[in-house]
């Protein structure tokens, strides 16, 4: 059996990725979703946890000793610097676990769902690219609702990803999720279908 066509899913906060994913997954594809690599590699107890506690101090811990998340957004999307930090030592790990987790997969295709596909050397990980796409004001719009984050920290994370049009012109296939929930389902099935041929073709 050829190894598993390996598949990007991009698009920014709020844009849709874990909603397309998870129909995905429904459809019996392994999908590695970089978000959730990220919150493992700083898990309680982990290395990383370690030395950012060292960093920050204890305060950006939770009583129960697990990362205080919103705490750490607030300050690395207001300085730049501590993005750097704190990106310099995660990064490699997520980037590790992204590996060996696409290697493991079995399915005719494998998805790599990330905020960061494009900007970094997760890009080297995928040979094809799907961008999920929704207008700015609907990303503010759904992240808020789904998060308790401020609109100024949702701008602050979407300023610190790719531009629209710039995501837009790496995309190999684009799911406009500007509709609603309904609209989504047959794009991803037409979607499956387009990358279910593309891995068997090759
Ligand atoms: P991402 O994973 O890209 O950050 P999500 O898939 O979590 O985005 O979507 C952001 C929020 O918007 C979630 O609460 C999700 O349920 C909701 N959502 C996603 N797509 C739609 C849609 N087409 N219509 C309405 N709400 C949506």
């Amino acid at each position: 059996m050829n190894e598993p066509l390996r598949v990007g899913i991009t698009g920014g906060i709020g844009s849709g990725k874990s909603a397309v994913t998870e129909r995905l997954i429904n459809l019996g594809v392994n999908v590695v979703d970089a978000d959730i690599v990220a919150r493992e590699v700083v898990q309680a107890g982990s290395p990383a946890l370690e030395k950012i506690a060292e960093h920050y101090g204890d305060n950006i811990l939770q009583e129960d000793g697990t990362l205080d998340r919103a705490a750490l957004r607030e300050i690395v999307f207001s300085k730049p610097e501590e993005r750097e930090w704190l990106e310099a030592l995660t990064h490699p790990l997520i980037g590790e676990s992204i590996a060996l987790q696409l290697a493991d997969a079995t399915s005719p295709y494998a998805v790599l769902s990330s905020p960061l596909l494009l900007e970094g050397s997760q890009r080297e990980f995928v040979e094809h690219i799907v961008v999920v796409d929704v207008p700015e004001s609907v990303q503010i719009a759904r992240t808020t609702a789904r998060d308790r984050n401020s609109e100024e920290l949702v701008r602050s994370i979407m300023a610190a990803q790719m531009a629209r049009d710039d995501r837009l012109a790496a995309a190999d296939s684009v799911i406009d999720n500007s509709g609603a929930l309904v609209d989504l389902a047959p794009q991803v099935e037409s979607l499956h279908g387009k990358l279910l041929t593309l891995a068997n073709t090759r």
